[in-house]
């Protein structure tokens, strides 16, 4: 089964079988087959590879709808009996398409959005204006009005500007004739960042996202001509009951991604609960919602340790009960936007091996030797998969097209992007036989991957297959030369 190489990092492990898959990494239906070669639904690489080339997105649709329902589900369960049930607003900005769009309508989702674009696709499946969100630090006045005229359930504002921003846009709409009200929640950052296995409270914020609950300081104050004692958080529900225009729904906050532990959303609940009483009481007014955003992990390699949503919803809910307990109040309707714990795990990415070579590196324990790391080049790279590069995120790999009793050889998947730094998997134990022409499937890359593509280098973009019921079609069609050079006004030239 070959050696565990010092090369490698401590987390990871020689595996048993290589010709294992880690399940949390993979869609439910994808499976080796008979003849070892990795399926999806029944639908081989080599014949996904065959009709729709590669690199490519392969999407199980079965698994997508399976866990959008299973997220619905698990939260509307947890929090039924506590505020009647959970909105979940999937996170279009992980993978949108107008199919998928459509996907999360009918497993009972509502959808955000980031942007005029996101709204256009919305809109384009047909999604009615109530159930969808609208995202965003600097959103354009002309995506606000665009989000009204679409009749959104709800506008999560930034920042005060845009608060002020968003109530002129009503009421110019209402001098046009048109409803002039915005339903509205404030975007809080409760000081609580949570990051995979950790998260770190502290009083102040230094992000551009949301109204901070801390006080000003002093300077800050006397700067901006306000009362120091009041949080922007504070000024902003007090401007939000003032304005003409606004119909203030609730708090929001989210805290960070790929978070594993319940403890830091927990936090941020109670943050936000016992202010929500504060105002609540502060204006007498009722508070309809709140909404405590998405961040929940999934598994890239098989040290991730994501929990099942059931779990994280009766935790959450738990602190939620107590916490209302505490203040007194009732439970307000609770949503949640999940984007990666939806997307990510339903698909893989197919590459073709090119290239390989070997080199001799640094033995990290014993400088006086070096030790093989074999590099393997596959067709894409940083353009279908920025996170490596973005944020040196990791992943895995399998050999997708056989199976393979060679012995393990720590490897380095790599595109074929002008960029040294263009990995795809950092570190991974793959069989010594891996040649070109074989395929590997890189798991995992559902979310943030596509919608993060380039084309640097001039690379068309892969095109996403989605696979149900035992047949696979693009939902997305990959990008063309065509396409590529569609724009360039030089190109129409004769
Ligand atoms: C990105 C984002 C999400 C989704 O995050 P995931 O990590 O994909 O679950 C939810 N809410 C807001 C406001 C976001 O910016």
């Amino acid at each position: 089964m070959g050696a565990a190489s010092p090369l490698a990092p401590a987390w990871l492990a020689l595996p048993e079988d290589l010709n294992a898959l880690h399940a949390p990494s993979w869609a439910h239906d994808v499976a080796r087959n008979d003849g070892g070669e990795l399926a999806v639904g029944g639908v081989t690489v080599s014949e996904l590879k065959e009709r729709f080339g590669t690199p490519l997105f392969v999407m199980s649709e079965d698994d997508f709808r399976a866990r959008a329902r299973a997220f619905r589900d698990a939260f509307d369960e947890a929090f039924r009996e506590l505020c009647g049930g959970v909105d979940v607003y999937y996170a279009g900005k992980a993978f949108l398409s107008v199919e998928v769009a459509r996907w999360v309508r009918e497993e009972g989702l509502r959808l955000d959005t980031c942007s005029g674009g996101e709204l256009a696709v919305a809109q384009r499946a047909g999604l009615p204006g109530a159930i969808l969100g609208l995202h965003g630090n600097n959103k354009s006045v002309a995506e606000i009005r665009r989000a009204l005229d679409l009749g959104v359930g709800r506008i999560v504002v930034d920042s005060i500007d845009e608060l002020e921003r968003v109530a002129r846009i009503a009421q110019e709409r209402r001098a046009e004739g048109e409803a002039g009200v915005a339903k509205v929640m404030l975007r809080l950052t409760p000081g609580v960042h949570a990051h995979t296995h950790e998260f770190i409270a502290t009083a102040h914020e230094d992000q551009k996202f949301g109204l901070s609950m801390a006080p000003f300081t002093a300077e800050d104050a006397a700067e901006r001509g306000v009362d120091p004692e009041l949080s922007a958080a504070e000024q902003a529900v007090d401007a939000a009951v003032a304005l003409e225009g606004i119909e203030l729904l609730g708090l929001h906050c989210h805290i960070g991604s790929q978070i594993f532990e319940p403890d830091g959303f927990e936090i941020a609940a109670r943050k936000l609960l016992s202010f929500h009483d504060a105002m609540q009481r502060k204006h007498g007014i009722t508070l309809p919602e709140m909404d405590l955003g998405g961040g929940h992990g999934i598994a890239y390699t098989p040290v991730d340790t994501p929990r099942p949503a059931a779990e994280i919803a009766q935790a959450l809910a738990a602190v939620v009960r107590e916490a209302c307990g505490e203040l007194g109040i009732g439970c307000p309707r609770i949503s949640i936007e999940p984007g990666r714990a939806i997307v990510g795990s339903t698909t893989f990415t197919l590459y073709e091996v090119g290239t390989r070579k070997t080199v001799q590196a640094e033995d990290p324990q014993d400088s006086s030797r070096t030790l093989p790391r074999r590099y393997v080049s596959v067709d894409g790279g940083m353009s279908d998969n920025a996170r490596p590069v973005l944020y040196d995120a990791d992943y895995s790999a399998a050999l997708a097209n056989r199976a393979s009793d060679a012995p393990a050889q720590l490897s380095r998947v790599v595109g074929k992007h002008c960029e040294s730094g263009d990995i795809v998997v950092k570190d991974v134990y793959l069989p010594s036989d891996v040649r070109a022409g074989d395929l590997l499937a890189v798991p995992g890359t559902g979310a943030y991957c596509w919608a993060l593509a380039s084309n640097y280098n001039y690379l068309a973009r892969p095109g996403v297959v989605a696979v149900s019921g035992g047949s696979a079609r693009w939902i997305i069609r990959g990008e063309t030369e065509e396409d590529l050079l569609n724009r360039d006004m030089g190109a129409a030239q004769p």
